[in-house]
């Protein structure tokens, strides 16, 4: 097997803001892995929240490259684990080797991913469409043209919070669920969960800074809404600690390192009784395509990165209104596009 690595400039359709900060271009490391005639994608969109940026992601894959290339296709286990043992200070590195390496297995046995998971066929809940923060009559205005996408995720975090989500709901129906990205304290996410339960949203999405976890007791009791942790739940060794402080966890291939880490995750959040939401970064089709593979196993997707941008390198996956439409092919599902 080879191992290729190179990174990719995503453009956005829109600049994206949420509590912490804007963005026009997102630069995403893309893996290959060839393999007797076979090539396999993988891609990891770099987050600098998780201390992840595309250099640190890049130098540890060349790093293992040895490993991957001194590995035989048939023992997928052994490198899975070997990779989760060298790179579990770069999770964004293990989900792009991660990915490359489902991929590949998929195609070798000329099966979807989703088949391998278990998963007879591809039906997953509907995803959210992300309305990020700008003024409140730019939102009104996203919210409109958003209007085919029946859930819509809207980023918070502002001085205005309440203002913004009563202005979109005078512009939609949609089921809304909301995001504060840390950007609220325990009093400010009950008040505004007895509020926004009000305006029908369905849940709210990391309220507090991940380092105020404890405090989450009071809002799990008090909350008039089901909270998810999202920068709290990061990898499966996180799920013990969310138990009384969150209704459900957001998992994202991203931050825990891929398909085989987001499986354990899945697993442990049903021992412990927590939902799950699947979520994203900005990125391509290729990491996309990727988690709507596990899609069909959680309760709640918010898969909407590749939508956001304006030149995808891959097709896979699509998101068509919410609607995750699968290709018919082996692995991920992807193809390169030919722009
Ligand atoms: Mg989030």
């Amino acid at each position: 097997m080879k191992l290729s690595v190179e990174t990719a400039d995503l453009e956005l359709k829109h600049r994206f803001t949420i509590a912490r900060g804007s963005e026009d271009v997102v630069t995403s490391v893309i893996t290959t892995i060839e393999h007797e005639g076979l090539r396999g994608y993988g891609e990891a969109s770099p987050n600098s929240y998780y201390s992840q940026t595309p250099e640190t992601v890049t130098e540890a894959l060349r790093e293992v490259a040895p490993i991957i290339e001194g590995s035989r296709p048939g023992a997928y286990p052994e490198l899975l684990r070997q990779l989760r043992d060298r790179l579990d200070g770069n999770r964004a590195a293990l989900c792009a080797a991660d990915l490359a390496l489902h991929d590949v297995l998929g195609k070798r046995r000329g099966k979807p991913i989703y088949k391998m998971l278990g998963v007879e066929a591809p039906r997953a809940p509907l995803s959210s469409f992300t309305i990020g923060i700008s003024s409140i009559d730019h939102m009104r205005e996203k919210v409109r043209e958003a209007r085919k996408f029946p859930i819509l995720k809207i980023k918070l975090g502002t001085d205005r919070d309440l203002d913004i989500v009563r202005a979109v709901r005078e512009e939609t129906n949609a089921t809304l669920r909301i995001d504060a990205n840390c950007g609220w304290d325990v009093g400010q996410t009950i008040t505004m969960s007895r509020e926004l339960a009000e305006l029908g949203v369905e849940f709210i999405e990391q309220p507090l800074p991940a380092e105020r976890l404890e405090e989450m007791e009071e809002v799990y009791r008090e909350s008039a809404l089901p909270v998810f942790a999202d920068e709290n739940s990061v990898t499966v060794d996180d799920i013990p600690s969310l138990v009384g402080r969150f209704h459900g966890i957001n998992i994202k291939l991203v931050k825990c390192g891929g398909i085989a880490e987001a499986m354990k995750m899945v697993e442990a959040a049903r021992t412990h009784d927590l939902q799950i939401m699947l979520g994203c970064m900005i990125e391509s089709s290729a990491g996309i395509s990727a988690a709507a593979h596990v899609a069909p196993l959680v309760d709640a997707v918010d898969l909407d990165g590749a939508i956001l941008i304006t030149n995808d390198p891959f097709r896979g996956v699509e998101n068509q209104y919410g609607q995750l439409v699968f290709p018919n092919r082996p692995g991920l599902g992807l193809e390169p596009a030919r722009s």
